[in-house]
């Protein structure tokens, strides 16, 4: 069979609704959604009813059953347009459940059909002040008591912090070192000894962005996710799916960006004619466009060899790395056409610069994600894909 780089009609369809729903509910407001802190959730729960948080989820749970990364791709990317922090959503749903699925069933009944319908969502705990991008150093630690653990430590600079009702958190066994006894537990932040903290960033503020502090909490047998101290190694790979979509999640935006300063170009008139007629108001137009294609296919192949059970781990990175960069650029030239409105706050560009600059870090900075790519180049001697 030839290469096609076709949709399937289903795909095609959903894309088509979630452009309309981006267009005509999402944009209007998008502005004034980013200038506050507290999440939409009368959106997000729109998004449950349009079925794009149960891509992938169980059945039982309201979810499609079929894991589909490539819908859950094109989904982020068509919100994006509308919406950012929006389009954020069914990423960190999608990496939240993926972990949960592997968790008893009284999590899984707790969380699941909720973060499905779009009535709540849970935070990922990993980052620490002592540990980013070195995340096998974490300090947080659970020490095993009577019917559970005690967790103690404090995770920094987590989505959702302030509005999940849950997070995911990593801790380690006491004693034990880098990726070796850590576990996954789900920890209600309501319980007893966890408190929340705003952090302010530059973008992103409707996803309460925050450090968790746990001081001697009482984390039950039944939170446990996946195996006890092999919780390291199961949160690295789901990162290799989110990684993708968080790439297609930021060329959305750009390309929405880029239309928008075409549209803009052929209606501003500097020097007697439209600015479009100029080289150096359309040449960067097709310039910034070759770039978010290329982008767009790197991630789209690596959500498509996940798909596939093939290996995707340095396309994942290089999504990652590369679609961010890529889009940062493209909206910073969508606002130098737009002149002076490119740097109003009443208009979108600005808001979309500072939202998708978050993604330079969050989720792996590029030289993390260099250093496997890299890696595994010199280590196969091969660079292209096949
Ligand atoms: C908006 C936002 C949302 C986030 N959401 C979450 C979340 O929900 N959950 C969560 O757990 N975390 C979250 N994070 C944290 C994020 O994952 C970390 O910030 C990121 O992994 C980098 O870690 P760090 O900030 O500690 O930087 P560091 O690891 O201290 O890195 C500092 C600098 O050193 C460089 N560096 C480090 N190691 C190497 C190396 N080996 N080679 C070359 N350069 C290197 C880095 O690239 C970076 O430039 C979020 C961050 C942001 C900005």
């Amino acid at each position: 069979m030839s290469i096609d780089f076709r949709f399937t009609e289903e795909q095609e369809e959903f894309r088509e609704l979630l452009t309309g729903f981006a267009e005509r509910e999402l944009l209007p407001r998008y502005v004034e959604r980013s200038a506050s802190t507290d999440f939409p959730f009368d959106a997000l729960r729109q998004l449950g009813d349009l079925g794009v948080l149960g891509i992938g989820m169980p059945e039982r749970f309201g979810g499609t059953g079929e894991d589909d990364p490539v819908l859950l791709g094109l989904a982020t990317e068509t919100l994006a347009r509308g919406d950012v922090n929006l389009a954020s959503a069914p990423i960190q749903v999608g990496l939240v459940a993926a972990q949960l699925v592997h968790g008893s069933e009284a999590v899984q009944e707790r969380y699941l059909p909720g973060l499905i319908a779009g009535e709540h969502n849970l935070a990922i705990a990993l980052t620490e002040p002592g540990s980013g991008s070195d995340a096998a150093a974490l300090r947080t630690t659970a020490t095993r008591v009577p019917g559970g653990w005690r967790l103690n430590g404090e995770k920094t600079a987590i989505s959702w912090a302030t509005t999940a009702v849950a997070a995911v958190v990593y801790a380690r066994e006491p004693g034990t070192t880098r990726s070796g006894g850590v576990s996954c537990l789900v920890v209600p932040l309501d319980a007893e000894g966890v408190t929340r903290r705003h952090m302010l960033g530059m973008g992103c503020l409707p996803l309460g962005w925050g450090s968790l502090h746990f001081d001697d909490v009482f984390v039950p047998d039944e939170n446990l996710v996946g195996e006890e101290g092999r919780g390291f190694q199961v949160a690295m790979h789901h990162f290799d799916f989110s990684r993708a979509a968080i790439g297609l999640m930021c060329l959305g935006a750009a390309e929405r960006s880029l239309e928008e300063a075409a549209v803009y170009a052929t209606q501003r008139e500097a020097f007697g004619k439209p600015i479009a007629q100029l080289q150096g108001v359309s040449f960067p137009i097709a310039e910034h466009a070759t770039y978010i294609e290329g982008a767009r296919w790197v991630s789209y192949k690596a959500l498509w060899a996940r798909e596939q059970g093939r290996a995707h781990t340095s396309l994942a990175s290089m999504s990652k790395w590369w679609a961010p960069v890529v889009a940062k650029n493209a909206i910073e030239a969508a606002m130098k056409i737009h002149g002076n409105l490119g740097y109003s706050a009443e208009f979108p560009l600005q808001q979309r610069y500072r939202d998708v600059t978050a993604y330079l870090v969050a989720d792996g900075t590029a030289e993390i994600q260099q250093g496997i790519i890299s890696k595994e180049i010199l280590g196969s001697g091969r660079v292209a894909d096949y």
